[in-house]
């Protein structure tokens, strides 16, 4: 253990219980859901913000690397411990707090996203960022991230309602970027800075949250199309309506083979929608919500008019039972794509309205060029698409076509003016990709905020800006929570 010494010193201060060293804990906190694992020294629970503190100092003092973990759900391997030293688990800080009349959420970093909309929904309000792994991850690792989620189409994204943070900085000094206050212009903005930092620029306490009113009628409609462009076509014509769905998925013809092959039922049965070559559609999962029936029927009669002149086959529901049969296919198939390959590689680029036939032909190209499968879905209202590369890891070959196939994707993505991220962030799975997206300048000046707030290097070191070599590193073979679902 490289940080034996450093320890040791930091158990005898804040407490042995706290500081864990044992192969399993630090096994466990040693790899995110992209599975390649750095084991770090210790895993350090801290009981309060005292502990939090005394961490951060001591790591400063001694130069030991720490990096801040929630659920570990996080899809770049940020939170890794790249370099080894002190994960600063804080998924067990889970307080929530709602204040009714203000509509707002009190919460500590480590409450899971599902548990504070739940709360939320106690009081009529929600909190609507819905990443797809909400019964899983915490605040604090979305706030991190700037993670997006399902109903994104419509309410945006975590830092749409991220009114506050408390909170330490890499040197261990306490701050409080604003209050519960619906206005704050003291000061730079640095709430923003900490938001989608991915745990190197502080360490995040507490926030607080907006919520909304929860809107309790919904209307579903799940339409075929006979191909992936026509489906993506139809979404644009959709999004031109400016009818503002809260929902809008897009499903490629490959996952929603992937999907019917695991539930053993097809999607849309051949009496409703049939092809040629016997595949299934490619599929547009839109849904609205709302508080007065009649919009909600007026904007459901405007959705049926766009499915007719737009899809092969649609079907719609409003009530709740039947729309999670309508949400079945998107539910799972993310998990039925291993029928394709035993690892993946889930990217989450994003493309204007312009890009969306280029990338769905990027795809197919990339699965020409290789041989490897891209099943694609994504969120088709902000143009975030999951392209997914199939490949066997036990298989050098393969390896060495994917990493070809996603440096053709990476490119196209910033040729076609996107982002080579949209809700995952960089970690050290995309960090090879970072200076396609950013000029020298643009990194430079990240760096030095980096800098200025971290002197020593303490958190997160050789995240985001290092260039890691996924490809030299096996990921860790493991059954994960969100696995068996
Ligand atoms: C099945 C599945 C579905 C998913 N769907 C989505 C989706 O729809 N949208 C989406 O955006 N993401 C999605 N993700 C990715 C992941 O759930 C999100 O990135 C989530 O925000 C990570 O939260 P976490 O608690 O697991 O954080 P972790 O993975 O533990 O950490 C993520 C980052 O946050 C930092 N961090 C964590 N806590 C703190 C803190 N208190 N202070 C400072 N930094 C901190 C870490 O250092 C790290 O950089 C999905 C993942 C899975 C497995």
């Amino acid at each position: 253990m490289p940080y034996e010494k450093q320890t040791r010193e930091l158990a005898a201060e804040i407490g042995a219980e706290q500081v864990r060293t044992d192969a399993d804990s630090c096994f466990a906190a040693s790899f995110d859901n992209s599975r390649f694992s750095f084991m770090p020294d210790a895993v350090v629970r801290p009981r309060g913000e005292d502990d939090v503190a005394a961490t951060l100092r001591l790591a400063n003092a001694r130069r030991v690397p720490v990096t801040v973990r929630g659920a570990g759900s996080g899809c770049a391997g940020a939170a890794a411990p790249l370099r080894g030293g002190w994960v600063l688990q804080l998924a067990h800080w889970r307080q929530i707090s709602v204040d009714a009349a203000a509509a707002i959420a009190t919460v500590q970093p480590g409450a899971l996203t599902g548990d504070i909309d739940a709360a939320a929904a106690r009081h009529g309000l929600c909190y609507p960022p819905d990443p797809s792994s909400v019964k899983y991850c915490t605040i604090g690792g979305n706030i991190a991230t700037n993670a997006g989620g399902l109903r994104a189409a419509k309410y945006g994204v975590c830092r749409d309602y991220v009114v506050a943070l408390e909170g330490f900085l890499p040197t261990g000094e306490f701050v409080r970027w604003g209050g519960a206050v619906r206005k704050y212009a003291s000061g730079y903005n640095m709430r923003d800075l900490w938001i989608g930092s991915e745990g190197t620029l502080g360490v995040i306490t507490k926030a607080v949250l907006k919520l909304l009113p929860r809107p309790p009628l919904r209307h579903t409609l799940l339409a075929a199309f006979p191909d992936d462009e026509a489906a993506l076509a139809a979404a644009t014509a959709l999004l031109a309506t400016h009818l503002t769905p809260a929902v809008l998925e897009f499903l490629d013809s490959l996952s929603v083979t992937c999907a019917e092959r695991r539930n053993g039922f097809q999607v849309f049965p051949p009496a409703e929608f049939s092809r040629r070559d016997g595949r299934p559609p490619a599929v547009l999962l839109a849904e609205l919500d709302g508080f007065d029936a009649g919009a909600l029927a007026a904007d459901a009669a405007r959705l049926r008019t766009w499915a007719r002149e737009n899809a092969a086959a649609f079907r719609e529901t409003d009530v709740p039972a039947d729309a999670e049969k309508l949400w079945n296919a998107r539910r799972t198939c993310s998990q039925a794509m291993f029928q394709l390959g035993n690892a993946k590689l889930n990217e989450d680029v994003v493309v204007p309205l312009s890009g969306y036939l280029p990338l769905i032909r990027c795809a197919r190209e990339i699965h020409a060029s290789t041989g490897l499968a891209t099943p694609t879905f994504g969120h088709a209202a902000d143009g975030n698409f999951h392209i997914h590369i199939m490949y066997d890891r036990d298989v050098p070959e393969q390896c060495r076509r994917a990493e070809a196939g996603i440096g053709q994707m990476m490119r196209k993505v910033v040729e076609l003016g996107g982002a080579i991220t949209g809700e995952h962030g960089i970690g050290i799975t995309k960090s090879p990709f970072l200076r396609l997206q950013h000029s020298e300048p643009e990194i430079a000046a990240m760096m030095a905020i980096r800098r200025a707030l971290d002197p020593n290097g303490i958190l997160a070191p050789g995240q985001i800006f290092d260039v890691t070599n996924i490809w030299e590193h096996r990921p860790v073979k493991v059954v994960l929570p969100w696995d068996k679902h």
